[in-house]
């Protein structure tokens, strides 16, 4: 959500700021800005409402040399998004240029106070407050521009990334985070990066350094990186070294990076067990499982929290581990985790799960659990982002960056990562027999293969997309494993198409959705060969019999549904708590080519953010 970029160095500023925002798109945004600090001197601040491209083009006649600059895609939350509201601010005196990321909440006690000393506010956001305050304190108090990003930011309550660049200092750009990612890059000319994420550094060094919360970094030609917190103690973060390839950050020739990352899973998956499941394919190694061991198999419960789609892998986790480990799991949402009163046991185990390892709700979750003493365990995809740093202890999914907005591989990764650690302390536990966990973990290498050969349904459901693209509504019903991957099903339609889809417990169906079925209702079912077949049958029996159109996942070789389903789509068999990660596959497929038939932007559907770094 919300992309920051910044470059000082002797390098032409401008095209790496535009090419770093195209970078960070898939973020989310409805504007973009940039500053920079032109060969004469001046500090130009260019804005345009829309896409990063719009922006070019009104830049295409101004002046935008320099080596320094800041550049933002911004994502709404105080103010429509609108050329003013978009970002850099400049400060009243026009010295300062500034972008953010993130909400200040208390933004309105302060602009009202910066108004009453006569500054005028041009935007109606709550970011121009930070540089309005940090301009009046600096000048009103004679400090240096550090001094004074150090007096401001202590009056502020909020969420931020910011970078600021001072036209009377042109060799520096200072930047500062609490709760919202940053990332420095250390080029190897002395040139410095920065960004809300390592993929518009990649290009130029694997050098960088993840800022942490309260920290404030000053990046001035000639000297190395100083990095002090708000009372000016000196903090002497790690330099990281990143593995993102350019490869990676591109379409590598599919027409969007989600059909890209759908297609992707197979060795997504493959890179997700490297190492983790040895090589007679009988066992998994979890570091984190051997670390702590005493500590998960002795957990008096689990709690769950995530959001969106790692909540639906969530609900897939926790069938995994009561009927493996038989250890109680309850799966929370982080954002209504994080405002109740939850009761927090000591011996409680907390699994935070997010693709990015930004999401401000799930992070507040984390925090919740800690002070209440609970153990906390990461599921993250992005490397040395903040759900690693805060978690005790943790397993990356290794799926490599996902760039589409609506997720897919990093679904399937979050499964796969929950199946190793549900089979990993079960044997530790000894609650499941050796030989069925070493079929388990014999069979979790197999679902690869047998995701290579879901991906061939791809073109039977490009032939079938059109038919439903004129639909309002839709329904997916699943049971058992199968129930949050109809959750997930409708929400891939939802977020990028734009139809109204219900995912639902097949047999909760005639509790109220089924008011809803007539012959213009898609009804979507997962109905693969398990041991609630037979009761998904009538289920769709029930379907048919009001003129509801089916669609039915089944097993390959069922003949008794294709009597029944308007269309089959057929799936390779496996074991019951792994058909998720086969059946995913078709429903991502479903909605993206339904979203490409009605002609939607599917790697940036509206109002959708990619990491959701605001509450
Ligand atoms: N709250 C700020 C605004 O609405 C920043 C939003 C963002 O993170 O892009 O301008």
């Amino acid at each position: 959500m919300c992309g920051i970029v910044g470059y000082i160095g002797q390098k032409k500023a401008y095209p790496i700021l535009i090419k770093g925002l195209k970078r960070l798109e898939y973020r989310g945004y409805d504007s973009a800005g940039v500053a920079l600090i032109s060969d004469n001197n001046e500090l130009n601040v260019y804005k345009a409402k829309g896409k990063v491209s719009d922006l070019q083009a009104h830049c295409q006649d101004k002046d935008v040399s320099g080596s320094a600059g800041i550049a933002h895609t911004r994502w709404a939350t105080h103010g429509e998004p609108s050329s003013t509201n978009a970002h850099p601010h400049y400060s009243a005196s026009g010295r300062l240029a500034l972008i953010h990321n993130g909400i200040i909440e208390n933004y309105a006690t302060l602009k009202e106070k910066l108004i009453e000393r006569g500054i005028e506010f041009r935007s109606v956001t709550d970011s121009e407050v930070l540089v309005q305050l940090i301009d009046y304190v600096q000048q009103s108090n004679s400090l240096s521009l550090l001094e004074a990003v150090q007096v401001a930011l202590r009056q502020v309550i909020g969420a931020y990334a910011i970078a600021i660049l001072d036209r009377d200092h042109p060799d520096t750009i200072i930047c500062a985070r609490q709760s919202s990612p940053l990332v420095v890059g250390l080029g190897a000319d002395g040139d410095f990066f920065l960004a809300s994420d390592a993929s518009p550094i990649a290009e130029y060094t694997d050098k960088v350094v993840y800022l942490n919360d309260g920290d404030i970094a000053v990046m001035q030609l000639g000297k190395e990186l100083q990095v002090v917190n708000l009372d000016n103690v000196e903090q002497h973060p790690k330099v990281k070294q990143i593995d993102v390839t350019l490869g990676q950050l591109e379409k590598g020739g599919y027409p969007y990076f989600m059909l890209k990352e759908i297609f992707e899973q197979p060795k997504c998956l493959r890179d997700c067990t490297r190492g983790r499941i040895n090589v007679d394919h009988d066992r998994i190694t979890l570091s984190a499982v051997i670390d702590y061991r005493d500590r998960l198999i002795s957990a008096r419960r689990i709690i769950i929290v995530a959001c969106g789609t790692s909540w639906h892998a969530g609900l897939i986790g926790k069938m995994l581990i009561e009927s493996l480990c038989r250890i109680p799991v309850e799966v929370e949402y982080a954002s209504e985790f994080r405002y109740r009163e939850p009761v927090i046991y000591p011996d409680d185990v907390v699994i935070a799960i997010s693709q990015s390892g930004e999401t401000a709700d799930t992070l507040a979750a984390i925090e919740q659990a800690r002070s209440a003493g609970a153990f906390v365990f990461g599921v993250c995809n992005a490397i040395g982002a903040s759900i690693p740093r805060q978690t005790t202890t943790g397993v990356y999914i290794h799926v490599g960056p996902e760039i589409g907005v609506a997720s897919t591989k990093a679904f399937t990764g979050q499964v796969t990562v929950l199946s190793m650690l549900a089979l990993a302390i079960a044997n530790e536990k000894r609650t499941i027999p050796g030989d069925v966990y070493k079929d388990m973990v014999a069979e979790l290498t197999r679902i690869p293969d047998k995701m290579e050969q879901a991906l061939k349904t791809n073109e039977q459901i490009e032939r079938l997309a059109p038919i439903f693209t004129y639909a309002k509504n839709s329904l997916y019903l699943g049971r058992g494993y199968n129930y949050p991957v109809a959750l997930e099903g409708a929400l891939k339609l939802k977020e990028i198409s734009y139809i109204h889809a219900e995912g639902y417990p097949a047999a909760e169906m005639k509790h109220g959705p089924i008011a809803l079925i007539d012959s213009e209702m898609p009804v979507f079912v997962i109905a693969t060969r398990d041991k609630l077949y037979e009761k998904v049958i009538s289920n769709i029996q029930e379907v048919r019999a009001r003129g509801g159109r089916v669609i039915a996942l089944v097993t390959e070789g069922d003949e008794q549904i294709r009597k029944l389903a308007d269309h089959v789509i057929e799936l390779p068999d496996t074991m019951e708590c792994f058909q998720p990660l086969i059946a995913s596959i078709p429903l991502q497929l479903l909605a993206y080519h339904i979203a490409v038939c009605k002609g939607k932007d599917v790697d940036r559907p509206r109002n959708l953010a990619k990491s959701v770094t605001v509450e």
